[in-house]
């Protein structure tokens, strides 16, 4: 058999599983209102939480970034690509997140791969929640560290994992979970991890912008210590809707991870144009406090008239607001029976969730209105009840 025919085999397989992903071609910027395929939608899936995506002063921030520095960064950050714009972005990443330094990487998943790997290696051990993003599964198979996974929140579990050593106990968990919308139990994890020598590593990409009075995350949220959790690390893709991904920490941390993490050296810088736009949008979501309390009216709308419904919802207090189906057949046809009514929400399936855990996996941004959320509540009623 030829490497094509092994392939198709498979994809043949996917196909009667209903696990065969698409791609929809996205015509307009994102937005609560877009254009996929050639048809105007209401959009509830994107991760632009703030609506900050296509904001007239991100977009100028990142065309005057250009006029400035060009297009590319043309180096990595150890060789000549590490600019002024990026410089300015670390320290105002610190600031925000009160820490002394922070490091940016070009995605979050790079980020994951690179703090895991210059931290952890053969016999030390990382904990991860079993719901954990794939970045931080990946990054501990790469780093070659025992990988123990705990089941769901699982304290218990966790602690019965944990044993004293004096090699490296790195506890890894997602802060917002991103497929299901609930929080970690932070306070528990930095207690075990103080119990047991280990370290608490918390990736926020869904809190950051979000969690907590002025956005600082989930460690605002939940009032935790940031001496608690020694490594953070958050998106700039998601909330604050640029691109790139960064780890806040001690001065100990980041030099480590100039050093040392691979994703970090060994890769072209982010454009610096990017990294204006990104510094634009940290102020936005600072001085734009009404896109927070907006935001969570609406996911408190959606709640409310969700339950009114009997809908299927998760207990979530965050913008991702799933709606559990069950079997990826039935998500993948609702998901299309939304889409020809002009709503678009993708099925998620397995491998992404566990299996028969299918869903509709329902975002919420401060670009919609009520009257979106009432559309989608309206269109769910016709579509989900039947
Ligand atoms: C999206 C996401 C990432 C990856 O970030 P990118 O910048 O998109 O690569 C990592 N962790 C979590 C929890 C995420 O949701």
């Amino acid at each position: 058999m030829n490497l094509d025919q092994r392939l198709a085999d498979k994809l043949e397989l996917r196909r009667q599983q209903h696990l065969y992903r698409k791609r929809r071609i996205l015509q307009s910027p994102q937005g609560a209102e877009v254009v996929i395929d050639g048809r105007h939608c209401v959009s509830f899936c994107s991760n632009d939480y703030l609506g900050l995506a296509n904001h007239p002063r991100v977009i100028k921030a990142l065309q005057d970034g250009a006029a400035r520095y060009g297009v590319g960064s043309g180096a990595s950050h150890l060789i000549t690509g590490h600019s002024a714009a990026h410089h300015a972005l670390e320290e105002e990443l610190a600031e925000f997140t009160r820490r002394p330094r922070a490091l940016l990487f070009s995605t979050g998943y790079m980020a994951n791969l690179g703090v895991i790997g210059a931290l952890a290696g053969p016999r030390d051990t990382v904990y991860e929640d079993r719901l954990n993003h794939a970045s931080l599964v990946d990054a501990a198979v790469l780093s070659r560290a025992r990988l123990r996974r705990y089941p769901h929140g699982d304290m218990s579990t966790l602690q019965s994992q944990l044993v004293c050593t004096d090699k490296l106990a790195l506890i890894v968990s997602d802060g917002v979970f991103s497929m299901d919308g609930d929080l970690a139990p932070v306070s528990a994890l930095a207690e075990l991890a103080r119990n047991y020598n280990a370290s608490l590593m918390i990736d926020d990409a869904h809190g950051l912008g979000v969690l907590g009075k002025t956005g600082r995350g989930i460690l605002e949220q939940l009032a935790i210590n940031p001496d608690d959790v020694p490594v953070l690390m958050g998106t700039l893709g998601k909330a604050f809707g640029v691109f790139g991904a960064f780890v806040a920490g001690s001065e100990e941390l980041i030099e480590t991870l100039i050093q040392q993490a691979r994703s970090y050296i060994y890769t072209t810088a982010l454009p610096p144009a990017l990294a204006e736009a990104a510094r634009m949008s940290l102020k936005l979501s600072q001085s734009e406090q009404w896109r927070r309390e907006h935001l969570f009216s609406l996911i408190a709308r959606f709640r409310l008239g969700a339950t009114q419904l009997n809908l299927p919802i998760a207990a979530s207090t965050t913008p991702i607001q799933p709606l559990m189906i069950g079997d990826s057949e039935s998500a993948l046809t609702l998901s299309e029976k939304l889409y020809a009514r002009g709503i678009v929400i993708s099925a998620i399936r397995p491998p992404t969730v566990p299996k028969g855990q299918a869903r509709l996996r329902i975002t919420l941004s401060a670009a919609h209105s009520e009257q979106h959320v009432d559309r989608l509540l309206e269109t769910l009623a016709e579509v989900v009840a039947v």
